[in-house]
């Protein structure tokens, strides 16, 4: 079996200048095993989907409650979103959808990166799971916002796996990602959380349960805005379906979540919780939201 390697103060490690500010924060952990936070630095969250406004439709609420919470944040889009268009090329498209994602990142002061996977082409490889890891490792992040397992197509659901073995891989001191300049192997496993698929169903149109619902209200017309930054994509769908329902879609989604918990606008996670991710509930910490 595959042992994710986990940092204690009694272990040598080749990270020793990271490990100096390990400390174990939350000794009565119901599985009985040893937390590591670093509680010298701002809690840092990764939020990763697969195309640009991925994250702005399903998690940039919470984001944006955790920057106000002082927290570092990291969008990450897998694509540039090289498909999004149907008057531009695959190269110009991808140059606008860059700009636009980092213009909404901009707006919460997180970082922005794009893994530069392709449109219709992120597969659940050794390739992008050496990439994806090394994003991990970059960005160290405690707490991880990613797609969730099922959603309506193929890009969303190769990154949930992908991002869920590179939370996994990149703990692995012997795992090489091959990838420029590498950075070392992460303390730790970080929390891992799935945002809703697109309007909450499976392949049958059933309704996915969520974990919980984070009350956005007070940040939702910034999460509009954020969104908003997608020019290209509105005008796309506007193209495509004849409605300009980029931002209503969005509101009426946040209300529906938001109506589950009482609140104006929600946004709903639920935590990955398989052998050996942390269990506890680092995001409803940090947020103080309640079940669903
Ligand atoms: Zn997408």
């Amino acid at each position: 079996m595959l042992v994710a390697w986990r940092s204690s103060p009694e272990r040598p490690t080749s990270q020793g200048k990271q490990s100096e500010i390990l400390e174990r924060v939350d000794p009565t952990d119901h599985s009985g095993r040893t937390i590591f936070m670093n509680t010298s630095e701002q809690p840092r969250i990764l939020a990763i989907h697969a195309h640009p406004d991925d994250i702005e439709f399903q998690c940039a609420g919470t984001l944006a409650l955790l920057k106000d919470r002082g927290c570092h944040i990291t969008i990450a889009t897998m694509t540039a979103g090289d498909c999004g268009s149907a008057e531009l090329g695959p190269l110009e498209i991808a140059a606008i959808r860059r700009g636009e994602a980092r213009a909404a990142a901009g707006l919460i002061g997180a970082d922005y990166h794009c893994l530069e996977f392709l449109d219709l082409q992120i597969c659940h490889d050794n390739e992008g799971r050496r990439r994806v890891t090394e994003l991990l490792r970059r960005s160290r992040p405690d707490i991880v916002l990613t797609a969730p397992p099922v959603d309506y197509m193929c890009d969303h659901e190769s990154t949930s796996r992908l991002v869920r073995d590179a939370c996994f891989c990149a703990s692995v001191p012997n795992y090489a990602t091959h990838q420029w300049d590498p950075s070392p192997p992460t303390a730790k496993i970080p929390h891992l959380y799935y945002v809703d698929p697109i309007e909450g169903i499976d392949y049958f149109g059933n309704p996915i349960p969520s974990g919980f619902v984070i009350d956005i209200s007070p940040v939702f017309e910034l999460k509009l805005k954020m969104l908003a930054c997608h020019a290209s994509q509105r005008n796309w769908l506007l193209k495509q379906h004849g409605i300009d329902e980029y931002l209503e879609s969005c509101r009426k989604w946040s209300g529906r979540r938001g109506a589950q918990i009482g609140v104006s606008f929600g946004e709903a996670f639920t935590q990955h919780s398989g052998h050996p991710y942390p269990h506890d509930n680092r995001l409803q910490e940090l947020l103080k939201t309640r079940e669903v």
